[in-house]
């Protein structure tokens, strides 16, 4: 028990300190780490949905699972009962909530460097041309669906899932050292976080040892947010889903064929 309970005490410490540089592969800036456990309650909360309490960390008022998604309360408040998700081995998922469509989804970039820029572009015109019943359109000014901000050194991308409202999550940060693997990774992990905003899950939730390389959190708990597998996607790993949990140097931020069979039936 004691062995049990240090070695989960050490995971979190673990789990705190990469959660800056989740959804990529190389180690980055370690993040500050107060404020970030989670109320007693609100841990009973999380695992009476299945959830692993070990995997949850608060940022602000936010909880943020596996790294780089963010479940606000009110997310929270909308999830469903835990369902059982059968033999996961590298299909794509989604999560319970989704956007509703049809509808135009507008985009803003916030602090873009051109590379930012130019990617977000790239990545919008990614899911544009699956011919879907959203669409992304980038706007400069006013209100927007999505805000995208470009922020701090290390490289990755943070954002969120849908809240049950049918709007997508508002918010994406890509960091800013993202920039130096190149326009093709940042459109990746550009592309990446958008799918998060419309209810997309890693498609090796279950296994991120299948593209990340240690340190990284294990597994992805299925609850609250939910892992509904997707019919029609692949029966084996997709090493080339941009919903994998890590990109590399070498990622090409391009659908896989898995990829665009989960975009087609979901929207
Ligand atoms: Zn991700």
């Amino acid at each position: 028990m004691t062995k049990i309970l240090i070695s989960k005490i050490a995971f979190l410490f673990l789990a705190l300190a990469i959660f800056v540089s989740a959804c990529q592969e190389t180690d980055h800036e370690i993040a500050p780490v107060d404020e970030t456990l989670v109320s007693p309650e609100v841990s009973a909360q999380f695992a009476s949905l299945g959830f692993n309490p070990i995997d949850i960390e608060k940022v602000g008022e936010n909880y943020l699972v596996g790294g780089d998604i963010i479940v606000t309360p009110k997310a929270l408040e909308n999830m469903k009962e835990a369902i059982v998700v059968g033999g996961p081995s590298g299909e794509q998922y989604r999560t319970y909530n989704l956007v509703s469509a049809p509808r135009v989804i507008t985009v803003k970039g916030r602090s873009l460097s051109s590379t930012v820029s130019n990617a977000l572009n790239l990545a919008i015109a990614n899911y544009n041309n699956e011919n879907l019943g959203i669409t992304f359109q980038r706007v400069s000014r006013g209100r927007a669906d999505i805000t995208l901000r470009e922020t701090g050194s290390s490289a990755g991308g943070v954002a969120g899932f849908p809240e049950g409202d049918g709007d997508p999550y508002p918010s994406i940060t890509i960091y800013g050292g993202t920039s130096s693997y190149g326009l093709d990774v940042v459109k990746h992990v550009i592309t990446h976080e958008l799918g998060h905003c419309i209810g997309l899950r890693h498609t090796d939730w279950f296994d991120r040892s299948f593209s990340c390389s240690p340190p990284y959190d294990g597994v992805e708990a299925a609850n609250p947010e939910g892992a509904v597998h997707i019919p029609g996607t692949n029966q084996s790993f997709d090493a080339n889903s941009v919903m994998n949990s890590c990109f590399n140097s070498a990622s090409t931020g391009v659908f896989s064929a898995g990829d665009k069979t989960a975009l087609d039936y979901l929207y």
